[in-house]
């Protein structure tokens, strides 16, 4: 499709940066910037910037950067047409429609389009034909106006094989496209394909963004013997595990409340939203997976989990917790008035009577979880009630380590909910986390005996081309470090200098260090925080040795403080590098080490790099020119590395 120039500027004038990244990115405001986690590599202290000035994002970790369309075109992996068409549609802006243009366009673009093909269908099925007149009247009959039906976009399927196949025909969207969106079927006994939704109503599931990815459809007799509900199947587009139904409406809410009210079906949310509680997503039928809770982290700080008082919804919250929790939010849960769902609630007692109910019934998960066992009778042995209270602690253990006051104020307040001494929890709760840890360090251990046995079975790829599937699915969230190596003597005078001299020495080193140059583990965390500091103009050598950020960090910080890690005279004057005392120049100090761990860890790409050659040597492997031009390009940098050119890379 052929766009002109002055669309593409209405559509950049119209898409504000810092909005677009908030729908991926949680984003705070110091100075003139902003910054969150970055959204293109793992990280757990954030060196994504937004410069909403310039109109353009950065990441000091992993260097990736541009304007707002390379930042859509990239997290949605899509090409620069859909991503124009994407911030367009946010932003209200109508695009011409090329036909041609669109039989070219990639597999996951004519997908997308024959899902909005079909949700506007719907949508005209419901509100303009004789045929939708009893779904209307349904939905009517539920409560929902013209205005949520319409923000919703609900629809109606006909009760026919072939409505929806002969509509999309004079559109030219194939068949073949709309299977691949799960939109048909193909026929059993025949060629040719049918509709799978037939006779329901329609709930279209939208991503964040507001893309179409699927549809939830509601059986309209009440006679069928087909089941209530039907869904679209996962497809390239539609992960169920990743998508919250209501998020994209009510995620401005959400981001206002900093909290999110987690219901059970399509028709909470609607409702809900209708009585004015915006702030409100289903988890589309399953328990709350990682990814989910990981894009609500983007909104919110607290989640509120509705469950019914019987006993399903319950074990179903209860197994939330633990997840919330470890991805740093904080899980409170509200049981609902026996025989209500938040629909009915809503439809009797109105918007602020809901809301009124939330307050007066939420509990925090240690009183929650204290009245869940008290309730099923297991606090009236003191045997019972120590395994209820150990529970409650594994519950808070799974609070990262890095979040000590959170683990602090949760075990002040179980011990008053359980009424024992706060000093015999945290002896028990010290106990349980050493287990994990040795839990973790065994599970560890056991991957990288896998790893190791898979490399000396001839695998030519590095370590981390590899992901066994059984490693992946054996990691807990807690567990995704290596087991940790020893970060390097030049490292660690880096380390120091930082520590010691403080802003001025961040900016010297950070300013021409990659994160990932540090070795993973407590020395890269020790860098992200200081980076984090940088930002807020607050860098402070306490926290790091007074255990606030952990006792592995603690160990690291003290470590490197005590003065052997002044250059020595093993490693001081290798490669005719002589690093000075750091107290005499710490800026030269610097560069020297510097310039040392830039060269060892570029040694370590070219010793991997040359069994990469090796093997593919052996195994005679066509990517061997690809590789050796990789060889030189390493060769090159280390020179450049040598004459420390890094220095001035960004002073030109
Ligand atoms: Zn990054």
């Amino acid at each position: 499709m052929y766009i002109p120039d002055d669309k593409l500027e209405e559509v950049r004038a119209a898409s504000d940066i810092v909005d677009v990244v908030s729908d991926y990115v949680k984003l705070k405001k110091r100075g003139s910037n902003y910054f969150g986690l970055c959204p293109f590599h793992n990280e757990k202290t954030p060196s994504f910037s937004v410069n909403p000035s310039m109109g353009i994002f950065k990441c000091f970790g992993c260097h990736e950067g541009g304007d707002v369309f390379s930042f859509i075109s990239k997290i949605e992996n899509i090409g620069f047409t859909e991503t124009v068409r994407l911030l367009a549609e946010r932003a209200g802006i109508p695009l011409p429609v090329d036909e041609a243009q669109r039989e070219q366009s990639s597999e996951v673009e004519s997908i997308y389009h024959a899902l909005r093909f079909a949700a506007r269908f719907f949508y005209k099925q419901l509100t303009q034909t004789d045929a939708g007149q009893p779904a209307l009247e349904y939905l009517k009959g539920r409560g929902f106006t013209a205005t949520t039906i319409k923000r919703f976009g609900l629809g109606y399927a006909p009760d026919r094989w072939d409505a929806l196949l002969n509509a999309a025909e004079e559109e030219h969207v194939t068949p073949e496209t709309l299977e691949k969106a799960g939109l048909v079927l193909p026929r059993k006994n025949s060629d040719g394909y049918y509709d799978r939704f037939r006779g329901r109503v329609i709930f279209p599931i939208f991503s964040h963004v507001g893309k179409v990815l699927g549809f939830g459809g509601r059986i309209l007799s009440g006679d069928s013997d087909q089941p209530k509900y039907i869904n679209s199947p996962e497809t390239k587009v539609y992960s169920k595990s990743r998508v919250l139904y209501g998020l994209y409406q009510g995620k401005q809410a959400i981001r206002q409340a900093e909290e999110v009210l987690l219901v059970e079906g399509y028709t909470d949310v609607i409702a809900l939203h209708q009585a004015g509680v915006e702030n409100v997503v289903a988890s589309s039928g399953t328990a709350l997976t990682e990814k989910q809770i990981k894009v609500l982290n983007r909104y919110a700080k607290r989640i509120l989990l509705l469950y019914d008082a019987d006993n399903a919804g319950m074990t179903a919250a209860v197994r939330g917790i633990d997840l919330v929790l470890a991805h740093g939010l904080a899980p409170y849960a509200v049981s609902l008035p026996a025989g209500e769902d938040p629909d009915s609630y809503v439809q009797t007692h109105g918007g602020e009577a809901f809301e009124a109910m939330l307050d007066e019934e939420r509990q925090d998960f240690v009183t929650f979880l204290h009245a869940q066992a008290e309730r099923q009778g297991l606090l009236d042995t003191p045997e019972d009630s120590s395994e209820a209270q150990r529970s409650v602690l594994e519950t808070i253990a799974s609070i990262p380590e890095e979040r000590a006051l959170d683990r602090d104020a949760y075990l002040r307040h179980a011990s008053e909910v359980f009424g024992v001494y706060e000093s015999d929890l945290r002896r028990e709760f010290e106990q349980i986390v050493r287990q994990q840890q040795q839990k973790n360090r065994a599970r560890r251990r056991r991957s990288q005996a896998q790893q190791a046995a898979s490399a000396s079975s001839g695998d030519p790829r590095p370590a981390s081309a590899r992901s066994g599937p059984s490693q992946e699915a054996d990691a807990a969230p807690a567990d995704q470090d290596p087991e940790p190596v020893e970060p390097l003597p030049e490292e660690k005078m880096l380390l120091r200098l930082m520590l010691e001299h403080g802003t001025r020495l961040v900016e010297a080193v950070l300013g021409h260090m990659a994160l990932d140059e540090f070795t993973e583990g407590p020395s890269r965390r020790i860098v992200e925080h200081l980076i984090e500091m940088y930002q807020e103009d607050a860098v402070d050598k306490q926290p790091f040795l007074d255990g606030t950020l952990g006792s592995e960090i603690q160990r690291l910080a003290t470590e490197v403080m005590v003065d052997r890690y002044a250059p020595s005279e093993n490693w001081s004057s290798r490669q005719n590098i002589t690093v000075p005392r750091m107290n005499d120049d710490p800026y030269e100090a610097a560069a020297s080490a510097m310039t040392l761990l830039k060269l060892d860890r570029v040694n370590e790409a070219i010793e991997r790099q040359r069994e990469r050659l090796y093997q593919a040597t052996r195994h005679d492997d066509s990517d061997l020119t690809e590789l050796q031009t990789e060889m030189m390009e390493l060769h090159e940098l280390r020179k450049h590395i040598e004459q420390r050119a890094f220095l001035t890379w960004d002073v030109a």
